[in-house]
């Protein structure tokens, strides 16, 4: 392999029925960043079938260059056909860089192209920088239970390749009239590659909203001390239109689903407000909402590390503390009509 013929930030555009998942927007705003300090572009690929409408969206989202790789065999998420067809592609193209999230999809796939190409991946970043004078990209991930933080290099093998964990990237401003190169990449045969049969999808039917995309959280820990004191969580959440998480603690618990845990094995949220009750700021906690625009923590231990990145802090009982916050909230929408 000869390094210096990969060139360019190459970003794996996950879709599900036509649907591009929030972190691939996210990867492309961080690739335009990378692209612009190597001097290169940065460019969207995407498998599937009947694609045309999901290339305008990843134009104004920044790509400079789109790669449509479209087969009936794409049509859904398969291991094989859809390795095959990246591999395919970064074969191709060489990049020097290529970025996937850090989701069901994107962890099953990246390791399998990694291997395919001989080179190597860091798991679940949650910073990516370029080296000064080697352009190497430096990969940053928690590791040893969140305790550090591993910034890890690839610099004898190419593509560089992470995946990188949903919200934790800042998609790009939305580009009114963008400037980009459309690509149809055809990989033959590519039914050859259909191993396994999908005889049916079934999708889990949830009413509640994805915590990620939520602008208000009201987040509970074990400080709350029962399922049933998360009820009162649910009200303050209502009158601020907003919604519940949790911590682990009381994910562990079973006072709220997995779903809604925020952190390391969790999500990593970015609202506007995040209120954090009862919990106590451990940094594996942390490391999922510290980005959130206002934190507020309501703690009885005026020591909890949760005090440390708070924006407003309350010392006392949050059982207490909570009902009256709904309360004075309600009573002020009421009288504004
Ligand atoms: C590899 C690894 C990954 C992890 N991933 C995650 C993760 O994704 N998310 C996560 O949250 N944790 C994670 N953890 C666990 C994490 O280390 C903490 O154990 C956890 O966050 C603690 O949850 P907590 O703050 O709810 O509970 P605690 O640490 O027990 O804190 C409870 C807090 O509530 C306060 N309190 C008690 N009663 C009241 C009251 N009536 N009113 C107000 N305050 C009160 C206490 O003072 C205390 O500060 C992980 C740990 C490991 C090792």
């Amino acid at each position: 392999m000869d390094m210096k013929d990969y060139k360019g930030v190459l970003v794996f555009v996950e879709q599900v029925d036509g649907e591009i998942a929030r972190v691939s927007y996210e990867l492309l705003g961080e690739g335009k960043k990378l692209a612009a300090t190597l001097n290169t572009e940065v460019t969207a690929v995407v498998l599937g079938n009947h694609l045309e409408a999901l290339v305008d969206k990843l134009a104004t989202h920044g790509a400079d260059k789109v790669i449509v790789v479209e087969d009936p065999a794409l049509e859904t998420y398969m291991t094989e056909s859809y390795t095959h067809s990246m591999t395919e592609v970064v074969n191709e193209y060489k990049p020097d860089v290529v970025l996937y999230g850090a989701t069901a999809i994107g962890r099953d796939l990246a390791p399998r192209v990694a291997a395919r190409c001989s080179t190597g991946l860091t798991a679940d970043c949650t910073r990516l920088e370029v080296q000064e004078k080697t352009n190497n990209l430096l990969m940053t991930r928690p590791a040893f239970g969140g305790n550090v933080m591993a910034t890890i290099l690839c610099p004898n093998h190419r593509p560089q390749m992470a995946t990188v964990r949903p919200g934790v990237m800042k998609q790009a401003e939305k580009m009114a009239n963008p400037d980009c190169q459309v690509v149809k990449y055809g990989v033959p045969n590519l039914a050859n590659y259909q191993n396994v049969e999908i005889l049916e999808v079934i999708k889990k039917e949830t009413e509640r909203v994805d915590i990620m995309d939520v602008d208000v959280l009201v987040s509970g820990g074990r400080g709350m001390g029962s399922v049933d004191n998360f009820k009162l969580l649910e009200e303050l959440a209502d009158v601020l239109g907003g919604t519940v998480s949790a911590s682990r603690a009381a994910v562990d618990a079973g006072w709220e689903e997995k779903d809604r845990q925020v952190g390391q094995t969790g999500k990593t949220v970015r609202p506007n407000l995040y209120i954090a009750s009862g919990i106590s700021g451990a940094i594996q906690h942390v490391a999922g909402m510290e980005e959130s625009d206002i934190i507020i923590a309501i703690n009885k231990d005026e020591s909890a590390p949760i005090f440390d990145v708070a924006d407003f802090g309350v010392v006392g009982d949050a059982t207490k503390i909570i009902p009256l916050l709904t309360k004075e909230i309600r009573a002020k929408r009421d009288n504004e009509g």
